[in-house]
């Protein structure tokens, strides 16, 4: 273990809105069947458990999450699990290879992921009703699990439809062992003992990050960056993370501009369970050369307004993943009526709608064409995005995440 080594801590969510504030956005009907479901589940306890604090849709959806669960009577804690470089340097590659990527793990990462969970299991506290852990980083944490009617519960956010066998193997030592296991797409799921649920992630539209802005923000926003606010601007937002591709959006940029004068602004910042990204980033910044119509942001966690900002200044939202557990990238440009093209990866095709509410692509070149289209024929793009915002509604607000989340235990805690 390194200097990285961080002591085990509860992180406390930033209290955002009232449950009450989303009666506007999704009715008074849902907002009083969350405290009828709630009613039942008064006092029970759930602890959440993932791997950093920011940084990544995870993060994003706990910060909103367990402040409504507290707020509708259950006593919800959230704790981030620590470790060193070298452990997460082991769980970014065993995420990749979930994701499919070739790898041979060598018996080392089975070995420092083993010591990190033993050293983890020593600090954190698993006495709770209902123990929620997110991705593969603490599903070793299962080994604290005590006799009688706790309930386990394993939410993995990645596609692991397809996943490298030796490290699926490995986790199959922990993973049949919980009561439940959540996924974010039918097409995620697996042959295991215990029941999956579908558990599409979510937005929250009264955070800083989807709240409505003032033109006035906005227009700083693009003048602090020197975006112009004249001409189109093409935007992916996301950690510099090689499954992103942030190198094949300035090639499909690059195929537009052949064409259609545009701006690409290329934004994000670091996780802190990823070690990878300051290289994926200089990768970018060399693929871009000198266009100075290229702008590559590199942004701190705390710049959940500037995104906002970033996403609602722009014509076309792109998301060219790779692999993609979900995508809540692409649900925040949707819920601000933006027309998106994305890679039909992961769980992007159950929020884009192919022609519906976005463009799908599988390719760089199709990315450059769907853009081109999209630039070329304002009224449709302008359709697309406005079914997107209803879909997203629909399907993907934190409030229905919230309801999902309380039917799931009241069915366990059966
Ligand atoms: N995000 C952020 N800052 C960044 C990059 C991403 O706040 O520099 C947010 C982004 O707005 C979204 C989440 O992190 O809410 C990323 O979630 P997604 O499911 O798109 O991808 P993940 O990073 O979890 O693979």
């Amino acid at each position: 273990m390194d200097a990285r080594v961080v002591s085990p801590n509860s992180v406390s969510a930033t209290k955002g809105a009232t449950l009450g504030d989303y009666f506007s956005i999704v009715g008074h009907s849902e907002v009083d069947e969350i405290h009828s479901l709630a009613g039942k589940l008064t006092a029970k306890t759930v602890k959440m458990v993932n791997s950093t604090a920011v940084g990544g849709g995870v993060a994003e959806i706990l910060n909103c999450l367990v402040p409504l669960m507290e707020e509708v009577g259950l006593k919800c804690e959230w704790s981030v699990m620590t470790g060193g470089n070298d452990f997460f340097e082991v769980t970014k590659a065993f995420h990749n290879a979930l994701h499919g990527a070739p790898y041979d793990p060598p018996q080392r990462a089975f070995d420092i992921f083993l010591a990190n969970t033993e050293q983890n299991l020593q600090h954190l506290q698993f006495d709770s009703d209902f123990v929620v852990i997110h991705d593969p980083q603490p599903a070793g944490m299962i080994k604290a699990r005590r006799p009688g009617s706790q309930k386990w519960i394993w939410r993995c956010h990645i596609d692991v439809s397809h996943p490298n066998d030796h490290v699926w193997n490995f986790l199959m030592h922990f993973v049949p062992r919980y009561d439940a296991v959540l996924i974010s797409s039918p097409s995620f799921s697996r042959p295991l003992p215990a029941p999956q649920y579908i558990f599409y992630p979510c937005i929250d539209p009264l955070s800083q990050k989807n709240q409505e802005l003032g033109a006035e923000f906005i227009r700083d926003t693009l003048q602090r960056f020197a975006i112009d606010p004249k001409r189109p601007i093409i935007t992916q937002i996301s950690r510099f993370d090689r499954l992103k591709d942030p190198v094949g959006v300035i090639q499909a940029y690059k195929l537009v501009r052949k064409y259609l004068d545009c701006q690409l602004v290329l934004a994000g910042g670091g996780a802190a369970d990823d070690p990878e990204g300051g290289q994926v980033l200089q990768e970018a910044r060399e693929a871009a050369g000198n266009d100075p119509d290229v702008h590559i942001l590199e942004l701190p966690p705390w710049s959940a307004l500037e995104i906002n900002a970033l996403q609602r200044a722009s014509t076309i939202i792109v998301q060219k993943s790779l692999r993609e557990g979900f995508g809540l990238t692409v649900t925040e440009a949707l819920w601000k009526k933006k027309p998106v093209v994305a890679s039909a990866v992961g769980g992007i095709p159950l929020q884009i709608v192919h022609k519906f509410t976005g463009l799908l692509t599988h390719s760089i070149e199709g990315t450059a064409y769907q853009i081109r289209f999209l630039l070329a024929n304002p009224a449709i793009a302008a359709k697309l995005a406005s079914n997107g915002h209803e879909h997203v509604r629909e399907n993907f607000l934190m409030t229905r995440n919230l309801k999902r989340y309380l039917l799931l235990l009241l069915t366990l805690g059966q």
